[in-house]
C-alpha cells in the first residue's frame, strides 16, 4: 500500500479521494447461490462491473450503475486491461465498486490481475469468495467430488489452451473451459494411462434452469462427436454415479414466471425462472428527490401496481426516510398485488380498488362520494405508462403528480429462455402474454400454461390460438 492510503479517506482532498473495491464471486448461475456478504456489498455499491457468467437476473435486483464487461455481440468488448482500468477509474472517483465475477474470483477468474492494478493505484479492496462452478455442478448433479474408498483427491484444471492441458494424478479431475476442447482433454487423460472405463460427465449450465448433463465412460466419450455448449465442465472419475440423470435438481418442475408473485410456487417441487418479458430500469433520480422533499404537500398516495410500491419504497429508504413520513396521507391501491406489497412495508391500504384501466375513474368517483375532492395525489408509476389514470383523476378536480419510479425496457433478445427446459409458464397479465408472443411464436404443447386470471387466459387464447 502507498503512504497516501494511510490518510483517512474523509480527510483527503476530493481530487485524491479513492473509493473501495470489492472483488466478488457471484456463484455459478443460480442467483440464490450468492453469499450473504456479497448481497450486502451489492446493495451498498455505486457501480457494479459484471461478466458474461453473471446472470442479469441477479444484477437487476440492485440499484447501482451496472456496467457489463462481457463479450455480448451488441456491446463493447472489454479486454482485461480495460476492465482493470475501468475498476480503477470508478474507484478513483471515490465510489464503491463491486467487480462481480462468475463462480469464485480466484478460480480461473483473473481476480489476481485486477488486484495487481488496485495495488498499483493504492486503492483499498477486499475479496469475497463465490461458489465455483465445480462445486455448483457437483451439488446440483449429485456428483460428490470426493468419496470414501472411491476418490480421495480432486484437482481443478483448465482445458484451454489445448497445448498446455495438464492431467494431474488425482482420483477426480474437473476441467473448466472445455467447450471447444473436450476431445483434446480426453485424449490427454487417456494418454496418461487412465482406464477406458473411467467415468466421465459433461455438465452444461450447472445450477441454472437449463442445466444438462451427459455421462459415459472415457472410451465412449472419445468415440462420440457431441457438441458441448459453454459454460460447461468436464468431470472425470469413478465418483460419478448413476444418479445424475435423475438428480434432485433435474426432478424439479421449472416454472417460467413472466411477472406476479413467485411465492405461489414456493415449496420443494419447483424451480422458479424469472422472465419478466420486460426489464425494469431505474427512475429519474432528480424528480424522485424533489418529490420526497415536498412530500408534505401531498394528501394522497395512489399505487396502481406492485412495482410502483416496491420502487417507491426503495427510493424512500434511500433518501433516509421511512413510513412515518407518509403518515399524513391517505394511501390507496389498485389490485390485490399492490395491496399485498404495501403490507410488506407495514401499511394497510385505505382502499383497494380493482386493478384495471379505469381505476382512476373509480378512485375519483369514490373520493367525490366521500366528499374528498381536490386532493393532491402522488402517483408513483412507470416512467412510460400512459397518462389515462392521471387524466381521470385530474378531470375530477384533483391535482396529480405522476412520479416515474421505474421504467420498462424491452427484454433483451439474448436473455430469452430455452423453452425445452421449461415445464410450466405463468402469465401474470395480458400484457405479459403479448410481450411473450413477440419473442416466441409458439409454446410447445408439453408445457402447462397457467394464466393469472380470465383476461389473461383470453389473451393467451387470442395470441397462441388455443
Ligand atoms: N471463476 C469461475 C470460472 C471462470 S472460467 C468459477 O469459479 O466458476 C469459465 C469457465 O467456468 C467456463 O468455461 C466453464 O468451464 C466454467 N463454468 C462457469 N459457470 C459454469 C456453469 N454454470 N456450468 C458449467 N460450467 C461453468
Amino acid at each position: 500500500m502507498t503512504a497516501a492510503s494511510n490518510v483517512p479517506e474523509q480527510e483527503r482532498p476530493e481530487s485524491q479521494r479513492r473509493g473501495y473495491v470489492y472483488i466478488v464471486g457471484a456463484g455459478p448461475g443460480d442467483p440464490e447461490l450468492l453469499t450473504v456478504k456479497a448481497e450486502r456489498v451489492l446493495r451498498e455499491a455505486d457501480v457494479i462491473l459484471y461478466d458474461d457468467l453473471v446472470s442479469p437476473d441477479l444484477v437487476d435486483q440492485f440499484g447501482a450503475e451496472k456496467i457489463y464487461t462481457g463479450k455480448r455481440k451488441d456491446s463493447h468488448h472489454f479486454e482485461q486491461d480495460e476492465i482493470n482500468e475501468e475498476i480503477v477509474r470508478h474507484a478513483m472517483k471515490g465510489r464503491t465498486v463491486v467487480r462481480l465475477k462468475g463462480g469464485d474470483p480466484f478460480i480461473f477468474g483473473r481476480g489476481g490481475e485486477e488486484i495487481d492494478a488496485l495495488r498499483r493505484h493504492g486503492i483499498d479492496y477486499e475479496i469475497i469468495p463465490g461458489i465455483t462452478a465445480a462445486h455448483g455442478a457437483s451439488a446440483y448433479t449429485e456428483i460428490p467430488l470426493t468419496m470414501r474408498k472411491v476418490s480421495s483427491s480432486v484437482a481443478f484444471c483448465t482445458g484451454h489452451p489445448v497445448s498446455r492441458i495438464q492431467v494431474p494424478d488425482t482420483d477426480t479431475i474437473v476441467y473448466y473451459m472445455v467447450a471447444s476442447s473436450v476431445h483434446e482433454v480426453l485424449d490427454a487423460v487417456a494418454a496418461k494411462g487412465r482406464s477406458g472405463e473411467t467415468r466421465v460427465a459433461v455438465v452444461q449450465n450447472a445450477t441454472r434452469y437449463n442445466q444438462k448433463t451427459f455421462t459415459g465412460t472415457l472410451d465412449e466419450f472419445r468415440k462420440r462427436e457431441r457438441a458441448v455448449y459453454s459454460p460447461a465442465l468436464l468431470i472425470i472419475g469413478d465418483n460419478i454415479n448413476q444418479f445424475i440423470e435423475n438428480s434432485w435438481f433435474s426432478r424439479k418442475k421449472k416454472v417460467l414466471m413472466t411477472g406476479g408473485d413467485s411465492r405461489r410456487y414456493s415449496g420443494t417441487d419447483y424451480i422458479v425462472v424469472n422472465f419478466p418479458c420486460r426489464r425494469i430500469a431505474g427512475a429519474d433520480k432528480e424528480a424522485v428527490r424533489a418529490c420526497f422533499e415536498g412530500i408534505d404537500d401531498f394528501s394522497m398516495l395512489f399505487f396502481q401496481n406492485r412495482s410502483s410500491v416496491k420502487y417507491f419504497f426503495k427510493y424512500l429508504f434511500e433518501h433516509g426516510r421511512d413510513v412515518r413520513h407518509l403518515a399524513h396521507m391517505t394511501i390507496s391501491t389498485a389490485g390485490r398485488a399492490a395491496a399485498a406489497e404495501l403490507l410488506q412495508f407495514g401499511i394497510i391500504t385505505d382502499c383497494c380498488l380493482e386493478s384495471d384501466a379505469s381505476a382512476g375513474l373509480r378512485l375519483s368517483g369514490m373520493l367525490r362520494k366521500e366528499g374528498l375532492a381536490s386532493q393532491h395525489i402522488l402517483l408513483p408509476c412507470s416512467g412510460n405508462v400512459d397518462e389515462s389514470v392521471a387524466a381521470e383523476l385530474r378531470e375530477a378536480g384533483n391535482r396529480v403528480t405522476p412520479l416515474g419510479v421505474y421504467v420498462h425496457d424491452a427484454q433483451r433478445q439474448e436473455d430469452t429462455i430455452d423453452l425445452d427446459f421449461i415445464d410450466e409458464i405463468f402469465f401474470s397479465s395480458p400484457a405479459c402474454v403479448r410481450n411473450f408472443r413477440s419473442l416466441y411464436s409458439t409454446i410447445p404443447p408439453r408445457i402447462t400454461v397457467t394464466p393469472a386470471d380470465e383476461r389473461t387466459a383470453e389473451e393467451h387464447r387470442k395470441q397462441f390460438g388455443e
